[in-house]
């Protein structure tokens, strides 16, 4: 999972005020690359994380806001 783009795409979103540029970039995700794939993942980047950053749930997150 890209997860540094999907982070990327959202602050796009939320922070610069970039929505339009934020939802084409994600559409351009291949269908591997979709956060959906996560719901049916145990999650390992959970537990790789250092910073305790619940990526799964943040990823699902930014799906939703990014494709909606
Ligand atoms: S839950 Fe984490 S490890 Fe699983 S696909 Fe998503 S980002 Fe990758």
């Amino acid at each position: 999972m890209p997860v540094d783009d999907i982070f990327r795409y959202a602050m796009y979103f939320e922070n610069y005020g970039r929505r339009h540029d934020a939802r084409n970039a994600t559409r351009r995700l291949s269908a591997d690359h979709n956060a959906l794939r996560c719901l049916s993942c145990a999650a390992p980047c959970a537990a790789a994380c250092p910073f305790d950053i619940p990526i799964r749930d943040k990823l699902l997150h930014f799906h939703t806001m990014l494709t909606t």
